[in-house]
């Protein structure tokens, strides 16, 4: 039967609870053949570093000596039964015996070698190993052999430029030695560590248990490596930096290498040559979630599934820059440069070399920054001298931002697309290089940036381009209906159209809850109620996040002061969406402002729910408008409230009573006098003007209110009362009417060629269309010169938070469909 190794790092191995899962999945696992490579615990490769660092500086080490006693020694007695516990106690302490002499020897002669470091760190696996190994011998479901291995004794390396080489002849010869041909049971095989030929102790070099665990692999022809860690798999991005990130489920080598060498911690980036050279699969699995399949990491090319399989970055970056006209056509000259840096052992991350050859450009640690800039000067000495060479610049706190896909090679518009993203995300761009292999594009940035730039990177390439973060602002009658139509057509609207709505905030004037990924809709009035106070500032910079592509306010508020801060969240890239007439009503000035903002900003408002609740007719009207029809006359009934009251005022009833029933049933304002006055009507029509191209202000129009003048200051309940006294004269007019045949309408007229608006209540025949709606329709009939002898007319309910919530969603999905056209 064909070996499977199996790799634990030192995220799953922290503590007592964790050996006992990894036991668990071992056990679930034992047979023959089956290879268990551990880190140390988490932490203490580190701390054992430390050791040696503070014991060349002469510093005491007692206490930190006894903190890694209690902290292995803890679990060992938690996990072990006592005989076998007392055996690991005594071999801890004889290796403690031994690090504090190395630490003692370091500290007379102030100074760390390497090998010493390698002697020391290479304890905490040695130490996990053991305790892993007792604790699979004491479990009755284990009924193999469980052999403890240490990987000193068959592991032996040489130490190259780019890092630890295998040495496999000899290797293999030892593996076969001590794990032996006919080997039954449960090999647990320290991680990370290794001997040099001449046997002294060695190391894969940071987190190269994987590395280990690959190596075995090889050694032991095994069918196929699984690296357990503390993630579901390889994701697109590293999860700390990056919340969107999602689980790759098959890779090649080569992306894996690709992603690990520029800083995806998950794996390490020689773990893939051993695999490779044995075309041995290895996979990426969660200790903490076994049931998830993980990653799959394999020489074919995966299906692909999307361009750009991951984007990663390594901060702690310098940038050295050599310009000078002499090194133009002159060869040799990046040989020189690195050929010096090889000498000094300073290894390049990144190098770009613009054609003119005017400068050379290189991108090294930070640590080697220094001794790379002096290299250089001293290499290049009698140019400077001479000012062939004009300088060499180092730029600190740089970051290397790499996408990683081996499907961006012969598919146009990767680099297009990577660096229109940072530019849009206003991220300076210092060097950029591309591998050949086009599996790979990195740019150099400031380290500020990284985080921003890795997400908007990863949201460019990896999200769905109809991911929207939405904050709605105004939960009250429409915006309350409106999340409760967003939440019934998201799951419908993810799998149909790809489109990603998430709710990230909502704020009423009192209180604001804020979701990090995206509020759960089916609780969101318990969540407002526990909610925040209110801070508008805050719910914008949390709605706008950088790791998601679009943003939209939607305004479901009749506030002035929301409407004033539309340019500014214009300006700032964020769309638009309101019911709210303050914006469009106000001062001509603001609404052209704004609308030069969104067109120059490439930032869209909308506002279809501000005429006619969810009918079609803002929309209609621009189509009119863009078609190049030419408007001439827009009238009709603007408010449902005016609709229904003349509807029902034939004069058998006193227009005062109307009005009380009206408001009783919920059909008027609460103050029935914000319907009657016209001013409601006045502002609809003042936006489908200017909509029109008619720049018209509010006060220009003529509007006929049906507020008696001496009732315009009373009080709402006196208003009530005395709307009788003027019931007179509105059924002289209802009866002058009817006597012509003829009914009251409330009604707006913009005559666009006339340049002139007015509100009124007016007369019209029984067959004139606005004679004939039912009780609460809005109207709009458009004449133009396509549409002059025979109108266009829209028609239909135009009051009510479901229509209203209707029209301002319709607003939204085409916002998303303008967004996913914009993208690609
Ligand atoms: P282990 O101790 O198991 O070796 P590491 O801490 O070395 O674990 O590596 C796992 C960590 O790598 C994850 O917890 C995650 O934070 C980080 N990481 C960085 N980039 C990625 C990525 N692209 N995909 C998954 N994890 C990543
Ligand atoms: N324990 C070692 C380290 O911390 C190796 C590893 O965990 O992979 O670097
Ligand atoms: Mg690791």
């Amino acid at each position: 039967m064909a070996w499977v190794v199996h790799k634990f790092g030192g995220t799953s191995v922290a503590d007592a609870d964790c050996f006992r899962r990894v036991a668990q999945l071992v056990a679930a696992r034992a047979g023959d053949n089956l290879a268990v490579v551990v880190s140390a615990m988490r932490g203490v490769t580190d701390q054992l570093l430390g050791l040696v660092e503070r014991a060349a500086q002469g510093v005491a080490l007692g206490a930190e000596i006894e903190e890694l006693r209690t902290r292995y020694l803890g679990t060992v007695i938690e996990l072990l039964p006592a005989p076998s516990a007392a055996v690991l106690r005594e071999q801890f302490e004889k290796d403690i015996e031994s690090i504090e002499s190395v630490l003692k020897a370091l500290s007379l002669v102030r100074s760390a070698s390497h090998r010493s470091r390698d002697l020391v760190s290479g304890f905490g696996e040695i130490w996990s190993a053991r305790l892993l190994t007792a604790l699979l011998q004491s479990m009755a479901s284990v009924r193999v052999p469980v052999q403890f291995v240490n990987a000193r004794d068959i592991l032996i390396i040489d130490s190259g430029e780019m890092g630890p080489i295998v040495v496999w002849d000899e290797s293999r010869r030892r593996c076969r030695q001590i794990i032996g041909e006919k080997f039954s049971g449960i090999a647990v095989i320290t991680g990370f560590i290794a001997s040099s030929r001449e046997g002294l102790p060695s190391t894969l070099g940071r987190n190269g248990s994987d590395y280990s665990a690959s190596i075995f692999g090889a050694l032991l022809d095994a069918a196929e490596v699984e690296i357990w860690t503390d993630v579901d798999g390889v994701m697109s991005g590293d999860p700390r930096r990056v919340p969107e990130a999602k689980v790759i489920g098959a890779m090649s080598y080569n992306e894996a290498m690709e992603l690990a060498y520029f800083g995806a911690k998950v794996i390490h980036p020689q773990t893939m040559a051993p695999a490779v050279a044995q075309n041995i699969p290895l996979r990426i699995r969660n200790t903490f979630n076994p049931d998830h399949p993980g990653t799959t990491i394999t020489a074919a090319a995966p299906a692909r599934e999307t361009i750009v399989k991951g984007v990663s970055a390594i901060d702690g970056v310098a940038v050295i820059n050599l310009e000078g006209a002499g090194m133009i056509g002159v060869p040799g000259t990046a040989d020189r440069l690195f050929g010096a840096l090889r000498e000094a052992a300073v290894s390049v991350m990144l190098i770009s070399q613009g054609s003119s050859e005017h400068s050379i450009c290189f991108a090294v640690r930070e640590d080697a920054a220094d001794t790379a800039r002096r290299v250089v000067e001293r290499a290049f000495a009698v140019e400077l001298e001479q000012g062939q060479v004009q300088r060499v610049e180092v730029t600190h706190d740089c970051a290397i931002l790499a996408v990683v896909g081996d499907g961006m090679a012969g598919l146009p518009g990767s680099a297009g697309r990577f660096f229109r993203t940072l530019g849009n995300a206003g991220i300076n761009v210092r060097a950029i290089a591309q591998g050949a292999s086009e599996r790979n594009i990195s740019a150099v940035i400031a380290g500020k940036d990284m985080t921003r730039g890795l997400r908007a990177v990863h949201s460019s390439f990896y999200l769905s381009a109809k991911t929207v973060s939405i904050g709605i602002i105004g939960p009250g009658s429409v915006g309350s209906v409106l999340i409760e139509q967003i939440a019934a057509a998201s799951e419908r609207l993810r799998s149909q159209f790809n489109l990603d709505l998430r709710v990230r905030g909502i704020a009423s004037s009192r209180k604001m809850c804020l979701g990090p990924s995206r509020i759960d809709l089916a609780g969101w009035r318990k969540e407002l109620e526990r909610g925040e106070p209110a801070d508008i500032e805050r719910f914008v910079e949390h709605v706008q996040t950088d790791y998601l592509p679009h943003t939209v306010l939607i305004d479901c508020t009749a506030s002035q002061d929301v409407a004033n801060r539309y340019a500014g969240w214009l300006e700032r890239g964020i769309h638009v969406i309101t019911p709210n007439k303050r914006a469009h009503s106000g001062p001509a000035a603001y609404y052209h402002e704004l609308k030069r903002i969104a067109r120059s900003g490439n930032t869209h408002f909308l506002y279809e729910a501000t005429v006619g609740a969810g009918l079609p007719v803002i929309n209609t009207l621009k189509d009119l408008v863009v078609t190049g029809d030419d408007i001439e006359r827009i009238s009709g009934i603007f408010s449902g409230t005016l609709a229904y009251l003349f509807n029902v005022f034939d004069g058998t009833q006193p227009f005062s009573e109307i009005v009380r029933e009206a408001r009783a049933r919920g059909y008027t304002e609460p103050d029935p006098r914000d319907d009657l006055s016209g001013m409601d009507v006045a502002r609809k029509a003042v936006i489908l003007a200017r909509e029109a191209g008619l720049d018209i202000e509010l006060d220009q129009l003529d509007v006929e209110s049906l507020v008696p003048e001496k009732l315009a200051k009373a009080s709402v309940d006196e208003f009530l009362e005395r709307l009788a006294d003027f019931d007179a004269p509105m059924a002289e007019r209802v009866a002058r009417a009817r006597a012509e045949h003829k009914v009251l309408r409330y009604v707006a007229d913009v005559d666009v060629r006339g340049r002139s608006a007015r509100v009124r209540l007016d007369t019209f025949g029984a067959d004139h269309p606005f004679a004939n709606i039912s009780l609460t329709d809005n109207i709009v009939q458009f004449v133009t010169r396509r549409y002059s002898a025979n109108p266009l007319i829209v028609r239909g309910p135009g009051a009510g938070p479901d229509v209203t919530a209707a029209g301002i969603f319709a607003d939204l999905l085409r916002l998303c469909s303008m967004l996913s056209g914009n993208e690609d």
